[in-house]
């Protein structure tokens, strides 16, 4: 009996709606041991290269873990992978909430979809049986909505249902997949996957236990982070969500504001975390919002997840759809000029309801803005008012964009597709990399991010690897757990040299790791994290019984990125798309903390050479090596990329 798995992988075909299940052996799961990794494993192997991202021959992979359903905080998570519709390179997206240990309980590890349906169907799995019920009744419907439906015919309320809402189904290229109708896998548009392939949802429940090999240091391990929650660093984001670090971000000047023109927002405190706690979290009228405000994933203690309610005024917000993230108010808030943060609940609510990812819509939105304000889009292109701070048009434009409706349409597309659409010289205010909008987190001012947001297989990401900060100015709080990751020495402010590099590559991979374990990254990483690196090879062993160490993690971490990378060069994407937004070398950001800041193109490719150097990746390229890829065992994927 396989500790932490179940040993089964769902393999669903939609177009002759039929299912196969695979049953892996061990080493396969100790090699790839889940999430990210595993689903590339499938996607390189199934995928044919150049597939059509909405075309049937596109693989949508949702992988679970090893670690996946066990009583311990921050484990039920679950990537979602398959080519972008967004970037046209891999897309990879992590969500949490009860679905992932949900679908372990039900017997199965992961699920890979291929074809498409004729019709729209849903997916109903329980305790390992699997049937296609037809969903044309619930296509249209808001996730809330479809997810009652499911509910109401399946009898059962304790089901857990994964869905793609009206924006999927219009196949909006930064559509999610949503699951308890407030969770995301957000990133690079794998709800516009699902929806192409007329799959409206998958509901599942199961009866099962995830049998773990050491019960006893699980119970320990769990009963530690209770214990050390309250002293920990994550404390605050514990009680104030995400958004608690607004006021971090503005300090040192990396608040995106007026579409990343400036690191900080004068009015952030109206839309940070503490603001959100005292105003509009459930119950906060009575003082009750911290049982009635604070949702959670599967068996986490944490509970950071944010339920806002709104029952007065222009912006009426349903507490079943949870609240805004940190990602959320910032690029609805701060990226333009917007301190409403009833509207940028209302926003969040919307895109949890039609299914989309608040970073690049928002984004997305604060792109037109910044060219409407520079009088290259007029009223008459958007038939809105854009003028910097509207809250009124944001909220407008993100359901145009869900329907598809008027200007909505465009901006549908993403910023870069947009952009190239409308012509006028609006590529000059785009903020993306490989076609995706960046998160809120300024590569001008924690400068590894640069080389991460350029280099990363799915477009800019704040959660592949760790900031500056805990290398900078934070380094003596966090150098023990660094230095487990071989991290050992304190780096100046704002430097981008080798040192550097080593930090930004040896934390990568740590947290490219935990999105294959499919650990949250809040309550597992290397440094302000609950747990540090030596308690993820300590979770590893009492789940598994495998006798893992820390290089086998960040093996596992460097597998997975190689992985992608592979995917990518297997789709003719090279160095040539590791490129950053040019606004972030020409433009000084104005005021606060980093006040001039602006990217250098000679430091960046003199870093760019050196992490290709230090991933043992070709650095004209900037793919990955045979020798690499061999010496990951992953020889058959240098065998594809025929070199
Ligand atoms: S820390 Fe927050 S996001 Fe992470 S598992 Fe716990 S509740 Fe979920």
């Amino acid at each position: 009996m396989p500790h932490g798995y179940t040993g089964n992988i769902l393999h669903v075909d939609l177009t002759h709606q039929t299912t196969t299940v695979e049953t892996p052996d061990e080493a396969f799961y100790r090699k790839y041991m889940g999430g990210s990794a595993l689903a590339m494993f499938y996607l390189l192997r199934d995928m044919p290269a150049g597939a059509d991202p909405l075309g049937p021959d596109n693989v949508l992979v949702l992988a679970l873990s090893v670690l996946t359903g066990a009583p311990l905080s921050g484990q039920s998570r679950m990537t979602a992978a398959a080519k972008s519709p967004l970037t046209g390179a891999i897309g990879d997206s992590q969500s949490g909430g009860f679905w992932p240990a949900e679908l372990k309980f039900a017997g199965f590890d992961a699920i890979v979809v291929k074809g498409a349906a004729k019709e729209p169907v849903y997916l109903w799995v329980k305790d390992g049986a699997v049937e296609f019920r037809p969903a044309a009744h619930l296509w249209g419907r808001i996730t809330g909505d479809a997810e009652d439906a499911i509910k109401a015919e399946l009898g059962d309320d304790k089901i857990e249902v994964l869905q793609v809402g009206p924006a999927g189904e219009n196949q909006v290229r930064f559509a999610a997949i949503m699951n308890m109708s407030n969770r995301a896998n957000g990133r690079t548009g794998l709800g516009a996957v699902m929806g192409s392939k007329n799959l409206k949802a998958i509901a599942v429940r199961g009866t099962s236990k995830v049998e773990v090999a050491d019960k006893q240091a699980v119970s320990d391990l769990a009963r530690w982070g209770a214990q050390n929650l309250p002293q920990s660093n994550i404390t605050g984001l514990s009680k104030y969500g995400t958004a608690e670090t607004t006021g971090a971000n503005q300090t040192i000047g990396s608040l995106p504001t007026y579409n990343y023109n400036s690191g900080v927002f004068a009015e952030w405190e109206a839309i940070d975390g503490t603001t959100m706690y005292d105003t509009i979290l459930k119950g906060a009228e009575d003082g009750k919002q911290d049982r009635l405000g604070r949702d959670t994933c599967y068996a986490c203690t944490v509970r950071c997840k944010r339920v806002v309610e709104i029952q007065e005024g222009p912006y009426k917000v349903d507490a079943r759809y949870g609240g805004p993230e940190y990602e959320t108010t910032s690029t609805f808030g701060n990226y333009a000029g917007i301190n409403d943060l009833a509207a940028i609940a209302k926003a969040n609510e919307l895109c949890n309801q039609y299914g989309m990812d608040t970073i690049s819509c928002g984004a997305t939105i604060s792109w037109a803005y910044e060219a409407y304000n520079a009088g290259k889009l007029s009223k008459g292109d958007t038939g809105l008012d854009l003028t910097w701070g509207n809250a009124e048009s944001m909220v407008k434009l993100t359901e145009m964009i869900a329907k598809r409706e008027g200007f909505g349409d465009i901006l549908a597309e993403g910023s870069a597709r947009a952009a190239e659409e409308l012509g006028r010289g609006l590529g000059d205010y785009l903020i993306t990399v490989k076609g995706q909008e960046l998160p809120a987190h300024m590569p001008q001012v924690k400068k590894s991010l640069a080389v991460i947001y350029a280099t990363n297989p799915f477009g800019a990401d704040h959660q592949s690897s760790e900031h500056d900060p805990a290398v900078e100015a934070d380094f003596e709080t966090f150098k023990d757990r660094l230095a487990m990751i071989g991290v050992n020495k304190q780096l100046p402010k704002r430097s981008l040299d080798a040192e550097k590099i080593d930090f930004a590559v040896k934390t990568q991979r740590l947290y490219s790791a935990l999105d294959s374990l499919n650990l949250c990254q809040f309550v597992f990483g290397p440094a302000w994290q609950l747990y540090g690196p030596d308690q993820t090879v300590e979770t590893v062993r009492a789940i598994t019984g495998w006798d893992v160490t820390i290089d086998e993690i960040q093996e596992l971490g460097e597998r997975r990125l190689n992985m992608l990378r592979a995917f990518n060069a297997r789709e003719g994407l090279d160095r040539k798309e590791d490129k950053l937004p040019a606004k972030l070398f020409k433009k000084a950001l104005k005021g606060g903390a980093s006040d001039g800041f602006k990217l250098d193109e000679d430091e960046f490719e003199a870093a760019l050479d050196t992490y290709y150097e230090q991933s043992g990746w070709d650095v004209e390229t900037g793919n990955p090596s045979r020798p690499t890829l061999e010496r990951l065992g992953l020889g058959w994927v240098a065998d594809q990329l025929k070199m």
